[in-house]
């Protein structure tokens, strides 16, 4: 996909991203407390760093496996329909499960991800969303943790891309288009 001129403005810190992550993973530490395995689910491709931070923060029995679900493909839109792309390696059946992704936006791929893995009969399953678009949502769905509320903006780095690029930039930063 083409890459129309743009600039990246920081909206959310290196800095500010760390200290929320541990802040989160000290509530999901009381939350799991006592789980003999905790598996962490990260949504690819955009939630690879969240949970590679999150994970190392976590003082608990973990494993981590991913799922590929498409909604959004490399237009600036969301398109409505979910398709799973990579299912997970393990089982879930009887165990404690955290998806990770990294944005919920019109909330689709959330729900149809819950959906899916609760059909698969999990003790328990929680979900963690580093941002949260809010005044985007349309489906009833809110993550049971939230790194940032975000206003209505394309966002980048910290995983997140814009046609593949940005994924390394260490902050959240909005793009701007300049022509
Ligand atoms: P939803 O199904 O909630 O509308 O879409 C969620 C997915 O859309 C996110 O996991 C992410 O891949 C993508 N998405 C939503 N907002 C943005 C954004 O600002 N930037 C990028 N790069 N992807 C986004």
């Amino acid at each position: 996909m083409a890459r129309r001129p743009y600039v990246i403005d920081e909206l959310i810190s290196a800095k500010a991203i760390a200290a929320r992550v541990e802040a989160l993973a000290k509530e999901i530490e009381i939350a799991f407390a006592g789980t003999d395995k905790l598996i962490v689910v990260g949504l690819l491709r955009g939630s690879f760093v969240f949970i590679a931070d999150l994970v190392r923060e976590l003082e608990l029995p973990v494993e981590v496996d991913f799922l590929e679900a498409s909604s959004y493909g490399n237009e600036m839109t969301s398109s409505r329909e979910v398709r799973i792309l990579k299912d997970l390696r393990g089982e879930i059946g009887g165990r404690d499960v955290l998806v990770v992704e990294d944005i919920v936006d019109t909330g689709f791929t959330l729900k149809h991800v819950i959906g899916l893995l609760e059909s698969r009969g999990p003790r328990r399953l929680e979900t963690i969303a580093l941002l949260d678009k809010p005044s985007r949502r349309e489906v009833d769905i809110k993550a049971t943790w939230t790194g940032f509320e975000i206003p209505d903006a394309f966002v980048v780095g910290y995983g997140i891309d814009y046609a593949q690029r940005n994924r390394n930039l260490p902050y959240i930063g909005s793009v701007r288009f300049t022509e």
